[in-house]
């Protein structure tokens, strides 16, 4: 039970928006699969790891995933129908939710789809991407995070030890990081306004239109940073961060649009599947031609 579905690789949290798990993986378990997270004496789940490992939402969500009495084979299982089993209608409401969430007017989204649609459309490598978005959500090993799981002993700042209240601390407002955001042209805002959380400081970069990208690549350059210190491993200083973060994505920017050139000549643009207008139907039909044998092979309707 468990054995095949990869604990931060594979959909398998009940939700439809995101099945993935956001918590930040502990390294040692990074490959891991989900029998690690059950108790195979009693087939429960193990609750104390569960909440070591996972934020609160995604840690109570686990819990109520049933597990079989007996050693059972894992399935898959299509979300979107009530028996688990994929069909042409349960297909087609889906792709109709995803359109309509992609078509909203800007007036009529939340905050959180607007800085999730921000975060997930910049132009910056996935992994700087994953870690704002994690920081976002509170979902990053930060030293007061690890003590609200009992896996460190101490809630202070590793930088400052001040009592660390969260990814924002972390990353922005610690005063050991004044070195990072010291250049006032950029970052005035940092002595100027005042944020409760993470996402609220996300929040304002992305409707002043402030240097977002810029932004993501010096979080990811700063958390980074305080990673390799913590390993004993060679780390750049501070105050070198601000510098490195800007020739680092000038450098991605410059092989991004080396990459595109070839991409944009040889493929057409990519059509993207619409639902019909109300009291159309539309059926869509796959299948491969053979002119020579007069045939047609596996005809399909999605
Ligand atoms: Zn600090």
């Amino acid at each position: 039970m468990g054995k095949r579905i990869r604990i931060w690789q594979d959909h398998w949290l009940p939700r439809k928006h995101s099945p993935y798990v956001s918590s930040y993986p502990l390294v040692e378990l990074e490959s891991s699969t989900v029998d690690v997270l059950i108790d195979p004496r009693r087939r429960q789940w193990n609750l104390e790891m569960i909440d070591g490992l996972f934020n609160t939402e995604e840690a109570e969500l686990i819990k109520t995933i049933p597990l079989s009495r007996e050693a059972k084979e894992d399935v898959l299982f299509w979300p979107h129908s009530n028996d688990g089993k994929y069909s042409c209608k349960t297909g087609y409401s889906f792709l109709k939710m995803e359109e309509e969430l992609n078509d909203e007017p800007q007036g009529t989204t939340n905050d959180h789809t607007q800085v999730w649609k921000a975060v997930w459309s910049m132009h910056a490598p996935p992994k700087v991407k994953t870690l704002v978005w994690r920081a976002c959500c509170e979902a990053m090993p930060t030293k007061s995070a690890l003590f609200r799981c009992t896996i460190s002993t101490d809630p202070y700042c590793v930088r400052c030890h001040a009592s660390s209240k969260n990814a924002l601390h972390a990353l922005w407002s610690c005063p050991k990081l004044d070195s990072v955001w010291s250049d006032l042209q950029l970052w005035s805002v940092q002595g100027a306004v005042q944020f409760v959380d993470f996402k609220e400081l996300l929040s304002w970069l992305i409707r002043n239109n402030h240097h977002l990208e810029l932004f993501a690549v010096m979080v990811w350059q700063i958390w980074n940073q305080r990673n390799r210190v913590r390993l004993n491993q060679p780390a750049d200083s501070l105050h070198q961060i601000a510098h490195i973060s800007k020739v680092w994505l000038a450098d991605y920017h410059a092989r991004q649009v080396i990459l595109d050139i070839p991409v944009q000549q040889n493929q057409h643009p990519r059509k993207h599947w619409k639902p019909p207008p109300s009291e159309f139907f539309k059926i869509n039909f796959d299948g491969a031609v053979f002119p020579h044998e007069k045939k047609i092979w596996d005809w399909r309707c999605h």
